[in-house]
């Protein structure tokens, strides 16, 4: 599906970059970050010819760097930008490349849109034909930030079955609504659980609650992953399951999630 930006006035798209894609979830934990890693990674999978890059938003809370098996300190290129650490083929930028990974980070306000406009904008991203963003968790100025400063080609909504972060999903949704940014769809993470000794499937945070909620709001649902341990010990070890078991059927709702966005 073609997507189209949609830029306010105020708005500067970033030099190179064709389409951004934020990753965004109402609460935390529910698997926001893992799927933005595994999306951007889908996103190659599908179509080698693309160029996808990962920009880790959650400044308080970087995850990408360990998502990605990342380290270190990005060099500064002539023209003054930070140069992107790669892996696994994707060029990765994140305030965890930048900070102590023990160091507190306390901000205030100001000092977050600063970051995350440097996050954005001084980082030499090269030609891109997606840039995947993994938000923070909720709806505040980072997120109104990055949608006011920069056109979002659309919003991908990571949401647990479960009603209480469904309600928050539900805000998240609204929330890109009024800032003009197209809601692509929801991803209902955790949805089924197979146990691996008698193949039985439990829904252990309920089965359509997703699906139920992106009818009423009429957003499309762009896939279903399964609550699986491969996908906690694949991220955990820094090797996301798109590119370390390709074959599996957890990497393949992965890329169906990809080809649906
Ligand atoms: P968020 O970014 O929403 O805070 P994370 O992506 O960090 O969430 O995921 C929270 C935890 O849940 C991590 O330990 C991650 O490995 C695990 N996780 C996420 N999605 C799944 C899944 N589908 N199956 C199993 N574990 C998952």
């Amino acid at each position: 599906k073609q997507l189209m930006a949609r830029g306010l006035p105020k708005q500067k798209p970033l030099a190179g970059v064709k389409q951004v894609i934020v990753v965004a979830s109402g609460k935390g934990g529910v698997g926001k970050s893992t799927t933005a890693v595994n999306l951007a990674l889908g996103l190659s999978a599908n179509d080698p010819d693309k160029t996808v890059g990962l920009l880790d938003a959650d400044v308080y809370g970087p995850s990408i760097p360990k998502l990605m098996n990342l380290k270190g300190n990005p060099e500064v290129t002539e023209k003054n930008l930070m140069r992107p650490l790669v892996n696994f083929g994707i060029p990765c930028m994140s305030m965890g490349f930048l900070v102590e990974e023990t160091a507190p980070i306390v901000w205030r306000g100001l000092m977050v849109m600063s970051a995350i406009e440097k996050l954005l904008r001084q980082v030499d991203w090269g030609n891109l034909d997606y840039l995947v963003v993994d938000m923070p968790p909720g709806t505040g100025d980072v997120q109104l930030s990055i949608s006011q400063n920069i056109p979002v080609s659309g919003a991908v909504i990571v949401s647990t079955p479960q009603d209480i972060a469904l309600l928050d999903a539900r805000r998240g949704a609204e929330m890109f609504r009024k800032v003009n940014v197209p809601v692509l769809g929801f991803v209902q993470n955790m949805s089924v659980f197979q146990c691996p000794n008698c193949q039985h499937q439990t829904h252990i945070f309920g089965a359509d609650g997703a699906r139920d909620l992106a009818r009423t709001l009429g957003v499309e649902v762009l896939g279903d992953i399964p609550l699986h341990l491969s996908i906690r010990e694949m991220s955990d070890k820094g090797q996301p399951v798109v590119v370390s078991s390709p074959d599996s059927p957890e990497a393949e709702a992965y890329r169906n999630v990809a080809s649906a966005v």
